[in-house]
């Protein structure tokens, strides 16, 4: 199959193409970033935007920047630009410890941080990150700039509080205290393939137990999710395989699993189970 038709604009600065798709956005006009989402499902005729605003012409948005506000990841950053650790701080790790899950090597070269994020599939990795770690989306349209929080900006499957007329120009991560610690676990019927069930654990260790707990669950639901349940089991205790049992046991009973032709909802409950304790585990390792 070949694309419906479109219109394609290439803007080389960002005001040009705020401008460009606050003229195009009513008549169904999309951004185009890596394209390893949109032009696959253009070419099955499952989306068929009457326009593409090309963000990668546009000069600067392929940057990464460390400030007070954290990692600034520009939407036209790839996914491959975090093969090495971008900062020495532990968010530096964490991403280089995660992105190897994505897809394939070719596909890592073209998608995009801001891209995933924008995609918003429920098992997308990029997604997990975003919402475990609280960052915040720069969302930019012709009526200014707004900052969105990861748990407000994912809305379900496919769906964020991104405006048609919108583009994400930036996500901001936190990048973490020293000796943060992070465990990543993900379940996929084959390498490459989107995750069934994953867990992203961040906690710290203070006088031998547990500090500010994050555990995000993410393939599991509609959109990925921190687990409130599990979080409250490992605040202020010690590391423990009987602790982080009972975390996962907490997540399993509090998820809301979806169903879909690679999992039932009662397996991939039982996997949340498995991928929540892994995740935690390998934060100690
Ligand atoms: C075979 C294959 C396997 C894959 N496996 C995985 C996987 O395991 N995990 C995973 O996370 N992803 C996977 N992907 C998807 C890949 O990571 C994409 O790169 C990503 O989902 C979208 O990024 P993109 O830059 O390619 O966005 P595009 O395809 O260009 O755009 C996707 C959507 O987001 C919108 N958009 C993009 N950028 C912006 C922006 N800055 N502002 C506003 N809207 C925007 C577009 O309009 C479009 O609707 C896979 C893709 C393929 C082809």
């Amino acid at each position: 199959m070949k694309p419906a038709p479109f219109v394609y604009h290439a803007p080389t600065d960002l005001n040009a193409a705020i401008a460009t798709l606050a003229q195009v956005a009513p008549a169904d006009g999309r951004v185009l970033a890596g394209g390893q989402s949109l032009v696959p499902s253009m070419a099955f005729r499952l989306a068929r935007p009457a326009h593409l605003v090309d963000i990668n012409t546009v000069i600067g948005l392929d940057r990464l920047t460390l400030g007070p506000d954290g990692l600034g990841i520009g939407a036209c950053v790839r996914h491959a630009a975090f093969h090495r650790p971008v900062t020495d701080a532990p968010l530096g790790a964490l991403l280089s410890a995660v992105v190897g899950h994505i897809a394939h090597y070719p596909i890592r070269t073209r998608g995009t941080f801001c891209g995933s994020l924008a995609h918003a599939d429920p098992a997308s990795e990029w997604c997990l990150v975003a919402v475990t770690l609280g960052a915040t989306m720069v969302a930019q349209s012709v009526r200014g700039t707004r900052l969105v929080a990861a748990a407000e900006h994912f809305q379900g499957i496919m769906t964020t509080a991104l405006e048609p007329d919108e583009i994400l120009t930036q996500a901001r991560l936190p990048v973490l205290a020293p000796g943060t610690r992070f465990g990543f676990y993900e379940f996929s019927r084959r390498a490459g393939d989107y995750a069934i069930a994953m867990a992203l654990a961040t906690f710290r260790l203070e006088q031998g137990v547990m500090v500010a707990p994050h555990l995000g669950l993410g393939g599991v639901e509609d959109r990925p999710r921190r687990n409130a349940a599990a979080e409250a089991v490992l605040e202020g205790r010690a590391p423990e395989a009987a602790v982080f049992h009972q975390a996962a046991e907490a997540a399993a009973a509090t998820v809301e699993p979806l169903e879909d032709l690679q999992s039932s909802a009662d397996y991939r409950r039982d996997l949340v189970r498995v991928v929540a304790r892994r995740a935690l585990e390998r934060a100690l390792s």
